[in-house]
C-alpha cells in the first residue's frame, strides 16, 4: 500500500510530488508548519503516462508568463507570491535557472480603461496591486511608445509595468522539481498510464484508492491511502463528473528570429550579441495586448538568453483561442491559418524595420511553431479540491490558461488538503463544490 500516489507529472504533479517528498524529509522543506507529519517511511509513488518534460500537454515550450498583479482575480496573488519564491528556492537548491525578471507590461486601450465596458485589465490589475502592496506603474500611451520602439499602433493605449513579473522556464521547472522529489526518496513510474481508480471502502470509516495502470504491454492494480490527480486536459478521463465543466482547447505558441528584423535598427550594434537587441529581456518585458483590433489578447516573451533553441527569438501566441481539441490527438502540428493568424497579429502592432521584410508578405514571420493544450472552466479559474463522491483523492485541473505560474502553490494545496485536511491560502474561490462536482 502507497501512502501517497500522484497521477500526471506536469505542471502541478511534479510539484506534488515534490511538496510530498519532503514529508519523508522536514530538513528539505522550509515550511515550520511540517514537521509533525514527516515519516521517513512514507511510501511516495508519481506515475507519467509519457516521459516527463513531454510536449503532448500544456507545459512545453520553454517559458510561460509569472506575474503578481493579477486581472483574473487577486485571491490568486498569495498563490503565486508563494510559488514565485518556492521557483527561487528551487533554482537555488539545484542550480539552475528558472526565473527571468524582466518584467511584465499590459497594454490596452484607454476607452476600455475608461468606459468599463469591458472588463479592464488594468484596472483588475491595479486592485490586486493595491490590495497585496505589488509595485507597478502606469503608463500613458506616450510614455509606452517612447519606452517601447519594438511596438507599433499603441495610440490610445494605456499601459501598466509590473517590475517583479517576467517568465519561468516550465520545463526546467518540472525537472527541478522531479530531482528534488527522487533526492527525498520518491518513486516514479514513467511510461505508465492510469487507466483508472476507484475508492474502496474498509469499514464505515476507513477507505483507500485502487489504481489500475497499464505499461508497455502489462498492467497491474497498486493501492493507495491518497491519490492526488494533476492529469490536466486527461483528468475528465480519470474524474469522468468533472468532464462537464472541462473544455480542453488548441492554442499555438509561435517563435520568431529577431535578427530577420532587427540588422537595420541603428542603435544594435551587432544583432548576434542579444543583450544590446531591443527584444532582450533586457529591452524588453513579457507582455500582453488587449485590442478591440483582435478576438482575444495577444502576448509574448522576449529573447531567452538561456535557449540554445530559440537563442535570438521572441515568442508570441494568442491567450485563450476557443478551438476545443481531443488531448489524445497529441498536440498535432500548427496548420498555415494558424500561423496567419499570429502573423496578422505581430504585423499589427509590432515595429519591424527592415523595408523588405516588412513590405514582402511573401518572407514567413514565424520561424517555428507549437501546439499546446488549455484546459478551460466556464468561469476560467481552477479547479482545486476533493472531487464529488471521494473521500482521499485530490485534484487540481482546468487551469484555464493561466496556471503555470502558481504550480508550487498548487502541487503543495493539494498534499496539505490529503494529510493536513487544510490550505494555507483562501482556495474556496477554486472549490469544484461550486459547479457541483
Ligand atoms: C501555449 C500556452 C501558453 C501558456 N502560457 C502561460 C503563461 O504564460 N503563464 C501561466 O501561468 N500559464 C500559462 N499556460 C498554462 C499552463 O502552462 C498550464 O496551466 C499548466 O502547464 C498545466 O499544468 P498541468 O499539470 O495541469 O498539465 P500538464 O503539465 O499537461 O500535466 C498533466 C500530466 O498528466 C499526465 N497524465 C494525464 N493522464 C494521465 C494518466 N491517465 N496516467 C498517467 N499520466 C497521465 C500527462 O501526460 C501530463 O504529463 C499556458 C499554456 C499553454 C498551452
Amino acid at each position: 500500500m502507497w501512502d501517497i500516489v500522484v497521477i500526471g507529472l506536469g505542471g502541478v504533479g511534479s510539484f506534488a510530488l515534490r511538496a510530498a517528498s519532503q514529508l519523508r524529509h522536514t530538513s528539505k522543506s522550509n515550511r515550520t508548519n511540517q514537521s509533525h507529519h514527516v515519516n521517513k517511511t512514507m511510501k511516495v509513488l508519481g506515475i507519467e503516462k509519457f516521459n516527463p518534460c513531454h510536449s503532448y500537454g500544456s507545459s512545453h515550450g520553454h517559458s510561460r508568463i509569472y506575474r503578481h498583479a493579477y486581472f483574473e482575480h487577486s485571491n490568486y496573488v498569495p498563490l503565486i507570491i508563494e510559488s514565485t519564491r518556492q521557483f527561487q528556492l528551487l533554482q537555488k537548491t539545484q542550480n539552475t535557472r528558472l526565473l527571468e525578471e524582466c518584467g511584465m507590461l499590459i497594454m490596452e486601450e484607454k476607452k476600455v480603461t475608461k468606459t468599463h465596458k469591458t472588463v479592464s485589465l488594468i484596472q483588475n490589475c491595479l486592485e490586486s496591486a493595491n490590495k497585496h502592496q505589488i509595485k507597478v506603474d502606469l503608463l500613458s500611451s506616450n510614455q509606452l511608445i517612447g519606452m517601447y520602439p519594438q511596438f507599433k499602433n499603441l495610440d490610445g493605449m494605456n499601459g501598466l509595468l509590473e517590475y517583479n513579473a517576467g517568465f519561468v522556464r516550465p520545463e526546467l521547472s518540472i525537472e527541478a522539481a522531479l530531482s528534488v522529489a527522487k533526492e527525498n526518496g520518491a518513486v516514479i513510474w514513467d511510461n505508465h498510464l492510469v487507466e483508472n481508480i476507484r475508492e474502496v471502502s474498509t469499514d464505515e470509516h476507513d477507505s483507500f484508492v485502487e489504481i489500475s495502470l497499464t505499461f508497455g504491454s502489462g498492467n497491474t492494480v497498486i493501492q493507495s491511502k491518497k491519490v492526488i490527480i494533476a492529469a490536466g486536459a486527461w483528468t475528465a478521463e480519470l474524474i469522468p463528473s468533472w468532464s462537464r465543466v472541462l473544455k480542453v482547447t488548441r492554442q499555438i505558441q509561435a517563435w520568431i528570429d529577431t535578427r530577420k528584423f532587427e540588422k537595420h535598427i541603428p542603435s544594435t550594434k551587432n544583432p548576434l550579441e542579444t543583450e544590446h537587441s531591443l527584444y532582450h529581456p533586457k529591452q524588453m518585458p513579457t507582455w500582453l495586448i488587449s485590442s478591440s483590433q483582435l478576438e482575444t489578447s495577444f502576448y509574448g516573451i522576449p529573447i531567452d538568453p538561456c535557449s540554445s533553441d530559440y537563442p535570438s527569438h521572441i515568442k508570441i501566441a494568442l491567450h485563450g483561442r476557443n478551438v476545443e481539441v481531443d488531448p489524445n490527438l497529441k498536440n498535432p502540428p500548427v496548420t498555415n491559418e494558424e500561423v496567419k493568424e499570429l502573423e496578422d497579429a505581430f504585423r499589427l502592432f509590432f515595429q519591424y524595420h527592415d523595408y523588405n521584410y516588412c513590405q514582402n508578405q511573401d518572407i514567413p514571420i514565424i520561424d517555428d511553431s507549437k501546439s499546446c493544450m488549455y484546459t478551460m472552466t466556464p468561469d476560467g479559474h481552477f479547479l482545486l479540491g476533493k472531487p464529488k463522491g471521494y473521500d482521499n483523492v485530490y485534484a487540481a485541473a482546468g487551469l484555464s490558461g493561466h496556471g503555470f505560474k502558481m504550480v508550487p502553490s498548487l502541487g503543495q494545496a493539494l498534499v496539505d488538503m490529503a494529510f493536513l485536511g487544510k490550505v494555507d491560502f483562501d482556495v474556496e474561490f477554486l472549490s469544484p463544490s461550486r459547479f457541483g462536482v
